[in-house]
């Protein structure tokens, strides 16, 4: 690969962010050492130096130790011993010349050199001697000497150890600060690529969270890094997915309502056809002889239950069309009676289904949706109770402030205000307490094959959620099973009727 190009694509991915941190830590580090073992380089250097100052003092006090003892005791081999001490410093002296400059100056160096010379002749000179002059005459001359020379090394060792200290102390500050200022590279280091990393995911985080509560339709974060950016693009093309499977599924599922529904549609038909075709009859047997009033009356009729079918096939065909989400105002009595008629093929005729619904009250609602949620929860609750058995379909505007008793689901179950309550309640079996938590999951059902998808309660619950409100069922084994649902109430809508 071009190296631009690679350079750009590590630039803009976490891999490549994280390896560059990485790298400048590890300069850093690098950077720090290097200049820390050159720094304890000139330290072990000036610690020999010192060594060598120190070295040089004491063979000065040998000097003069060895000096004192001749004067004292006059023996020869102190004076040999003096002399070579003298030698010694002097070799000392030439030998460190150079580094010796680093703690004297060339002057004190000269002076330090003219004095161990001049003490060397004063002492070589008094040997010689065959007169052997009384040493009262070069001795305080020689401790003159001695004593600067002392000075003078003492000097040279004090500066150099001092030197030592100055150098360690700031060695001392110096550690410190690097250490400091790597301390807060790395932090700065790590905020930086924490801020980079984290933050998106921690938006991450929060999408996710608000597209599972339906607060947001696509995963976004503030991030230009490819895996990021993957991420975010294959959870979206995920989503795109399950957003059209979902859609595919309830078009199946309102399939198979409208497969429910016909044998109800045909019943309802029979009605006003029937109710036309005597209108028919009674008009053709009687033509000429009835007046005109009559004829009238029995073409109204006529009229009316044409318009009564037309009805019925218009909801159906609402029903099945496919179209966007429209919220409205819908009544709730006549859609209700439209779809319990509707699903009550001949079978469920005999059994019964009482309404409890106020003419007037209305939801604001997508009335396509919600009749496909009455559908799948009378269709159920018929399927329960078998003939004989009873449902009570009741309805009621009301103030909640918490969720309804039993398994609650939806995204209105904690709202708090005004709301509308509609109640499915059967007298059939009941739902075993082991599969209530279940019935909501899609393709979860008790049916035998080919009675049931599992599908109804799962497409009732996304309804219900879509709407802001609430569902929740409870049932005990034997005594039948209640469906509540809860849907926020708005009452600036405008309010649309059901032809039944
Ligand atoms: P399906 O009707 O295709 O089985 P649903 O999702 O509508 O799918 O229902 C899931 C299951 O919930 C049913 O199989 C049934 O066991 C149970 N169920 C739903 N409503 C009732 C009811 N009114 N009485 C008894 N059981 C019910």
């Amino acid at each position: 690969m071009v190296p631009a190009i690679k350079g750009a694509l590590l630039r803009h991915s976490l891999r490549g962010k994280i390896t560059l941190g990485y790298y400048a830590v590890a300069a850093i580090i690098l950077v720090a050492s290097l200049f820390f073992v050159g720094e304890l380089r000139t330290l072990e250097a000036r610690v020999v130096l010192g060594q060598r100052a120190t070295d040089l003092f004491n063979t000065v006090l040998e000097i003069r130790r060895f000096e004192r003892n001749y004067f004292l005791h006059h023996q020869a081999a102190d004076l040999e011993e003096n002399g070579r001490y003298i030698t010694l410093a002097q070799d000392m002296l030439t030998a460190n010349r150079a580094d010796f400059s680093a703690i004297a100056t060339q002057a004190r160096l000269a002076e330090l050199r003219t004095l161990l010379n001049s003490y060397q002749r004063q002492m070589s000179a008094f040997a010689a001697s065959t007169d052997r002059r009384p040493i009262e005459s070069i001795e305080p001359h020689v401790r003159m000497l001695g004593q600067e020379l002392v000075a003078i090394a003492e000097d040279m060792a004090g500066s150099e150890r001092r030197q030592i200290q100055t150098t360690l102390a700031s060695f001392r500050t110096l550690l410190l600060g690097v250490i400091l200022c790597m301390a807060l590279l790395i932090v700065v280091i790590g905020r930086a690529l924490s801020q980079r990393v984290v933050r998106p995911l921690k938006e991450m985080e929060s999408s996710v969270a608000a597209i599972s509560t339906h607060r947001r339709e696509t995963l976004s974060a503030p991030s230009n890094d490819r895996e990021i950016l993957s991420i975010i693009a294959a959870f979206n093309h995920m989503l795109k997915e399950l957003d059209l499977r979902q859609k595919s599924l309830m078009r199946s599922e309102r399939l198979a309502s409208l497969g429910t529904m016909l044998s109800g549609v045909a019943h309802e038909l029979n009605n006003p056809l029937s109710n036309i075709s005597t209108s028919c009859q009674i008009l053709q047997e009687e033509v000429g002889e009835c007046d005109a009033a009559t004829q009238k009356m029995y073409l109204e009729q006529i009229d009316q239950q044409t318009g009564r079918a037309r009805n019925i096939v218009r909801s159906l065909l609402d029903f099945s069309r496919e179209r966007a989400f429209r919220k409205e105002a819908v009544l709730l009595r006549p859609l209700v009676a439209q779809t319990v008629g509707f699903v009550r093929g001949e079978v469920s005729a005999k059994s019964v289904v009482k309404l409890s619904i106020p003419e007037d009250l209305s939801v604001p609602a997508d009335a396509q949706r919600l009749q496909q949620v009455f559908v799948n929860l009378i269709r159920n609750a018929l399927e329960g109770v078998g003939p004989g058995g009873q449902i009570v379909i009741s309805a009621q505007a009301l103030r909640v402030n918490g969720p309804p008793e039993g398994t609650a689901l939806g995204a209105g179950c904690e709202t708090e205000g005004e709301m509308v309550e509609i109640s499915v309640a059967d007298n059939g079996p009941g739902i075993a307490p082991e599969i209530l938590p279940r019935i909501f999951d899609p393709f979860f059902t008790t049916k035998e094959v080919g009675h049931g998808m599992g599908l109804g309660l799962f497409v009732v619950y996304e309804i219900v959620d879509e709407h802001g409100g609430c569902i929740a069922v409870l049932s005990t084994p034997g005594h039948g099973a209640t469906f509540r649902i809860r849907l926020p109430r708005d009452n600036a809508l405008p309010v649309t009727e059901t032809g039944a």
